[in-house]
């Protein structure tokens, strides 16, 4: 339910926005937690700062042409969503999928917003992308799309102003294409206007894991929360992308077994363990399909098309592909078979919903902002480095992503509870992460 000020602003951010109803979710949860605080904090709602922090600051959307291998024109469409500058330049990925539009740019920009404020460090929150699908593309095509769309973008942004990194169907190498044509461009060797880059032109230890290894932080620290670990656990982590490679990795370093995982074709649930190595290789070496692995893995995997991966029965699930991948009757099926806990590696993966059905039975949820947020925070870190012109041990910045996941964990429940809402990490998620941007924009007077 939400308060009667709040409803009058959701009312009007749908009738501002049609038919963007990823945005509209987006929005909706954050306002449903933040009724308590406007109590509290009147001069929230004198200054008018949740319909100001509705409205992006700019949006961006170009066209990006370019020519494929047989020589014939292609044109994408490309978004930066440029939605808060309150607490430092705009930050947050770009996504690379034939679903995106404006309405997906939105929905990941406003959520960037509160995620990237609960880490605590200067960040503001965008998010950018375009309807083109890297799927069956060779290197070059990838290459010659990614020159185009920075050769649009590069006057937008800055490492004081916009500084994007990856997402969906952005890595590594999609990151130095867009790297080399700003650089090409600009005769700037600006290493702080886009972070994820490659550890030989100026990255940084640990942003490749961290998301995943974030994830399975934050998981780890719920768990002790309730009094037990990832010891002996099944987890099913959904995708195979980067976010979920390395939520693998650290939850077999935790001592958990991952034992299913999936891609847009479908899943494989191998009950010994997934196979880290031959998960890597067939993924993001080759760039094959989950079927792939368990042909290779023989006896010991299935792979199931085309289903839900939420039907394997575990104790942990951490969905780490896309918006709105676990719906109700997931959420259903998972309590049924015994599920504890739910950490959010991919942004709003589970639908409302969803949410309610895990809060209504106890399950430990840690939602994408909080739970995903080890991404972002290393990517600042990857800035300060830039900045400083230095670059830091594996081992220091893991720890230091750690402890920014430990703190995050202990504000959110710390906020709950100082709102009544004790346990609720969605709740402490939200308001803690409001608050933060709502005080820096009252302090810059009216941005
Ligand atoms: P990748 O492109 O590396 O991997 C995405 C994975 O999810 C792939 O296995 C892909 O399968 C699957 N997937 C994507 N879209 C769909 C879909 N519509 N239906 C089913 N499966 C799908 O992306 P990332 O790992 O970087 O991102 C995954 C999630 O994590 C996203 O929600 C992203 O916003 C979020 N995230 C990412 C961060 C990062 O640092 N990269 C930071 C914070 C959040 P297939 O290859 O078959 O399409």
């Amino acid at each position: 339910m939400l308060h009667e000020r709040l409803s009058e602003i959701y009312d009007n951010v749908l009738r501002r926005n049609p038919g963007e109803i990823e945005f509209h979710q987006a929005v909706r949860e954050v306002l449903e937690s933040i009724g308590p605080v406007l109590g509290k904090h009147p001069e929230y709602a004198e200054s008018k700062i949740i319909e100001r922090i509705c409205e992006p600051e700019r949006q961006i959307i170009f066209r990006v042409p370019w020519e494929d291998d047989r020589g014939e024109v292609q044109i994408n469409r490309g978004f930066r969503v440029e939605f808060n500058s309150a607490l430092g330049p705009y930050k947050g990925g770009l996504r690379f999928h034939p679903s995106v539009y404006l309405g997906i740019v939105k929905f990941l920009g406003f959520e960037q917003i509160f995620k990237n404020s609960l880490t605590g460090l200067p960040i503001g929150g965008g998010k950018g992308g375009s309807d083109f699908d890297p799927k069956g593309r060779s290197r070059h095509e990838i290459m010659r799309f990614c020159q185009s769309f920075m050769t649009e973008i590069y006057r937008h942004i800055g490492e004081y102003t916009d500084v994007p990194a990856g997402d969906i169907g952005v890595g590594q190498r999609e990151i130095g294409y867009l790297f080399g044509q700003y650089k090409r461009i600009t005769n700037r060797y600006e290493s702080g206007v886009i972070t994820g880059k490659g550890l030989s032109y100026g990255g940084a230890q640990v942003r490749t894991e961290a998301t995943g290894y974030g994830c399975a932080f934050f998981v780890d620290e719920m768990l002790k929360a309730r009094g037990t670990s990832f010891e002996g656990k099944r987890v099913v982590v959904s995708g195979s992308g980067n976010v979920a490679v390395y939520t693998i990795e650290k939850v077999q370093q935790l001592g958990g077994t991952v034992i299913a995982c999936s891609d847009s074709s479908g899943y494989v649930v191998d009950d010994k363990g997934i196979d880290l190595a031959l998960l890597k290789q067939v993924k993001q070496v080759e760039r094959r399909r989950m079927a792939t692995y368990a042909e290779r893995r023989g006896g010991n995997a299935t792979f199931v098309p085309g289903a839900s991966v939420w039907e394997v029965p575990c104790e942990v699930a951490m969905p780490s592909a896309t918006q709105n991948e676990i719906t109700g009757r997931d959420a259903e099926t998972l309590v049924r078979n015994g599920c504890i806990a739910v950490g959010e590696g991919a942004n709003m993966p589970t639908t409302p919903e969803g949410i309610r059905i895990f809060e209504e039975v106890g399950v430990a949820f840690g939602p994408g902002k909080a739970a995903n947020a080890g991404g972002v925070a290393t990517s600042a870190l990857e800035m300060q480095q830039n900045a400083s012109r230095d670059s830091w041990t594996f081992e220091f910045s893991e720890s230091r992503l750690r402890q920014i996941m430990r703190d995050i964990h202990a504000r959110c429940l710390q906020t709950a509870d100082e709102y009544g809402m004790p346990g609720d990490y969605v709740a402490g998620a939200n308001i803690d992460g409001f608050k933060r941007v709502a005080d820096a924009m009252l302090a810059l007077g009216l941005i």
